[in-house]
């Protein structure tokens, strides 16, 4: 599997990069390629371009409904709709993209797009996470996590790209410390992992982990590397990777905007 950061700022695109959106890739047994969107935050549909032709994804899986992580789904459903080589209206036909998200993904859509009520959302197939997706050889199992508004993280796992057999990427989305996330990233071969608040500056609980409790959520996880994400644009990275340094003895490092890890 390959992970790519299409953006990993936090709460907000920052000056340096959108907001949260990755891409995950893995090959099946026939050689086929297998691609599937995490998160299309704020900004994110832009560079999103540069590495994937958008209406070839094969999946789009939103970990919940802020606007840092859902809101460019407007600019794909434009994208899919009107798009005038690779649009449904170009080609005559609807492909309908499969989407999974919290309950209110369609509605909140089409209130931010602006829909009519007689209009629907016929470029995506919207569904729930109400149990693991299967993606080709990728599957998503979601979990359930603790954030202020309906949320997950997702574990996916899938063939390996530098061994045999699977491996595993859990992605937290947004969190606080949980048993939810440390058993979404139970031995987790990559766990990108959100850090977005800083130790006694930010003192809110139930919204977002710190550097220090990322580095002991991956330390109780038996996470086998970090990658720490979400940071927000005011935030020091070195202060960051500090704290998760201090409670996580394995690798970790902090996102970049078209970094692409391989496990
Ligand atoms: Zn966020
Ligand atoms: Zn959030």
């Amino acid at each position: 599997m390959r992970l790519t950061v299409v953006g990993c700022s936090g709460s907000m695109a920052g000056p340096q990069s959108p907001a949260s959106s990755y891409l995950v890739s893995a090959d099946d047994a026939d050689g086929r390629t297998w691609t599937v969107l995490l998160d299309l935050g704020s900004g994110a549909f832009g560079p999103l371009q540069s590495y994937v032709e958008p209406s070839s994804l094969d999946a789009v899986a939103i970990t919940h409904l802020h606007p840092d992580h859902y809101i460019d789904l407007c600019g794909l459903y434009v994208y899919l709709r009107y798009h005038p080589e690779h649009g449904q209206d170009a080609r005559g036909t609807c492909r309908r993209m499969p989407v999974r998200g919290p309950a209110a993904t369609d509605e909140r859509v089409g209130v931010a797009f602006g829909l009519g009520e007689a209009e629907c959302l016929c470029c995506f197939d919207l569904g729930t996470w109400d149990q693991p997706w299967q993606v080709g050889p990728l599957t998503i199992e979601p979990y359930a996590v603790d954030h202020p508004v309906e949320a997950y993280a997702l574990r996916i796992t899938g063939p390996s790209d530098t061994g045999d057999g699977d491996v595993t990427i859990t992605y937290s989305g947004d969190t606080d410390a949980c048993d939810a996330i440390v058993d979404a990233a139970r031995g987790a071969d990559l766990f990108l992992v959100e850090a977005a608040f800083q130790e006694d500056r930010d003192e809110a609980r139930g919204i977002h982990l710190t550097g220090r409790r990322a580095g002991e959520v991956a330390t109780a996880a038996g996470a086998r590397r970090a990658v720490l994400t979400h940071l927000q644009p005011w935030t020091s990275p070195d202060v960051i990777l500090a704290e998760a340094r201090g409670t996580y003895a394995g690798p970790v490092d902090l996102a970049r905007p078209g970094e692409t890890y391989v496990v």
